[in-house]
């Protein structure tokens, strides 16, 4: 294979003995060399790219918590408060209401034909509503002859109708963690976490969790490609044959423009079963598919008051949130994980998880001792300083979810936190004073995968309203810019391959129209998003609806 040249603006590498450059020679979809055309040229015969001659060129992003379903979700109607664009960059205005939520459902399941089919619909958020708890009573005027679900944004919510309940005989006698129930003692249909999820899931499907297809996936590579993401992780994947066989049918296309990393949900079977299954897909892993990661979901999350807090608790005085699992089976599950030396991924959301995680993985090291094994806190929203001092001791990684700040910091402020510990919500600064090792994250479609836009939560923590939460826990912007290539690519122990653009790793770049070091900082969210290259071909992001 011959020897391209690309010429760009600038080039930032990410690469400490050569931060800075304007030409970048490529091989066999690999960084041959960085620096100026002269040390490009001193590797033979090339072809001189100047079509990025006013562009600036970064690592590709990567994006180490999402999710795959941020393609598929857009197949269904989206209710949340945000407008939002689709992977073809078609605009979704957000529903700022209960009852708008209800009326865009009312029209959605109108257009549906055959009366068999579920209406699902996602990225529901009712903390900024106030008032009442979305129940089988507001979604009963949706239908109750159509099986109803509505996934709220944080995922550890569903609400269904009537018709889901009776199907899957959830009643007042029903005795599962999760299932909500009035003052009546009938449940109201808000079912939470993943116990109570799989009673509806088992008699209407889920679209989002079990089953995914190549087009799904498709999606998933264009939203990647809008916004400068090369490398993705799946978060919460389920390994069964019909979903494996799509992850290596979408990523073997010719030209797919992501590397795919999809972790294990650990929470389905035995220990046993599911490291011989994690072990199993590792034979399977390509250049754009890498399997070994494994997840585990702890509690809830912290706007659906389902996060486990230490006291004082919720600023509201919310009861506790939800464990996915009794806290003790969950240190023997992480336990097992950890023994047989797989690389794990824990959501933590609040500080009573992280700890008991902490916790787990501290007993479990003691008892296996290993270097290098870069398990990683996702969200880990709450941990305070003296977590992160335990966490840097025991080499555990933290994956902040920075977006929070934005979406939901006006919430926390108010509502879920109060005013001081918000301030202390996905604590950059001090992770990085301490020697954790962070990335920040999107956990897209939750919020969306926009790399940039994340970097600017972590730079500016500016709340919706414009609040600036926590001022001590704001990061600089070459620190930002870390987290979301180099720093997001070591928590998924790909940092040797891509997150920085130096010779031997792949050819992965984000194309952008501005240079993130030298404009405003406030501005970093709004700078242009060209495509991205991904193994040397390029893939141009799609034209944002207006
Ligand atoms: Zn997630």
């Amino acid at each position: 294979m011959g020897i391209t040249v690309i010429r760009a603006k600038k080039i930032i590498t990410m690469n400490s003995y050569r931060p800075g450059a304007t030409h970048v020679a490529i091989r066999d979809g690999r960084v041959l060399g960085v620096g100026d055309l002269e040390t490009c040229a001193a590797f033979g015969d090339y072809q001189l790219d100047e079509q990025f001659a006013d562009k600036i060129l970064m690592p590709g992003f990567v994006e180490g918590h999402c999710h795959a379903m941020e393609g598929g979700a857009w197949k269904h109607p989206y209710v949340g408060y945000q407008d939002r664009y689709d992977p073809d960059g078609k605009l979704w205005r957000g529903a700022e209401s209960l009852q708008a939520v209800i009326d865009v459902l009312v029209r959605e399941e109108a257009a549906i034909d055959d009366p068999d089919t579920p209406l699902f619909a996602w990225g529901f958020d009712p903390i900024y509503f106030g008032g009442d708890r979305m129940s089988t009573k507001h979604i009963d005027q949706i239908s109750t002859t159509r099986r109803v679900l509505i996934l709220h944004s944080n995922g550890h919510l569903l609400n269904v109708n009537s018709k889901v309940l009776s199907l899957a005989g959830i009643d007042r006698t029903t005795d599962v963690h999760g299932v909500l129930k009035g003052d009546d003692g009938e449940p109201t249909g808000e079912l939470m976490e993943m116990a109570a999820h799989y009673m509806a899931y088992k008699v209407a499907g889920s679209p989002f969790l079990k089953s995914l297809d190549v087009s799904s996936l498709n999606g998933f590579g264009k939203s990647a490609v809008n916004s400068g993401v090369t490398t993705a992780t799946d978060l919460f994947a389920t390994f069964n044959d019909s979903n494996l066989a799509a992850y290596k049918e979408a990523t073997g296309q010719d030209n797919y423009p992501l590397r795919i990393l999809p972790a294990m949900n650990t929470l389905d079977m035995p220990p046993a079963d599911g490291i011989a299954a994690v072990k199993a897909a590792c034979e399977h892993s390509t250049d754009k598919l890498h399997f070994g990661l494994c997840k585990v979901m702890t509690d809830g999350s912290i706007q659906g008051f389902t996060g486990r807090m230490k006291w004082p608790g919720y600023h509201n005085g919310a009861p506790n949130g939800v464990w996915n699992m009794a806290p003790e089976q969950l240190a023997d599950l992480v336990q097992a994980y950890h023994r047989a030396g797989m690389h794990l991924h824990i959501h933590t959301n609040g500080d009573e998880a992280s700890e008991l995680m902490i916790d787990a993985l501290e007993k479990s090291l003691q008892e296996a001792p290993r270097d290098d094994h870069r398990h990683t806190l996702q969200h880990c929203q709450m941990a305070d300083e003296a977590q992160f001092r335990r966490m840097a001791k025991l080499g555990i990684c933290a994956n902040l979810f920075a977006n929070h700040i934005y979406y939901w910091g006006d919430q926390h402020y108010a509502i879920t936190m109060g005013p001081d510990r918000a301030a202390r919500m996905d604590a950059c600064n001090t992770a990085q004073r301490h020697g954790v090792h962070f990335a920040i994250h999107s956990d897209a479609p939750v919020t969306p995968l926009a790399p940039l836009f994340t970097a600017w939560c972590a730079v500016n923590r500016l709340t919706e309203s414009g609040r600036v939460l926590g001022e001590n826990e704001r990061i600089s912007v070459d620190e930002a810019l870390h987290a979301i290539t180099l720093g997001a690519a070591y928590t998924i122990k790909m940092d040797h391959l891509t997150g920085s653009i130096e010779p031997g790793k792949y050819a992965d770049f984000a194309v952008l129209e501005d240079d993130p070091q030298s404009v405003d900082p406030v501005t970093l969210k709004d700078i242009g998003v060209w495509g991205t290259i991904v193994g040397g071909v390029v893939t141009r992001a799609a034209p944002r609806e207006s």
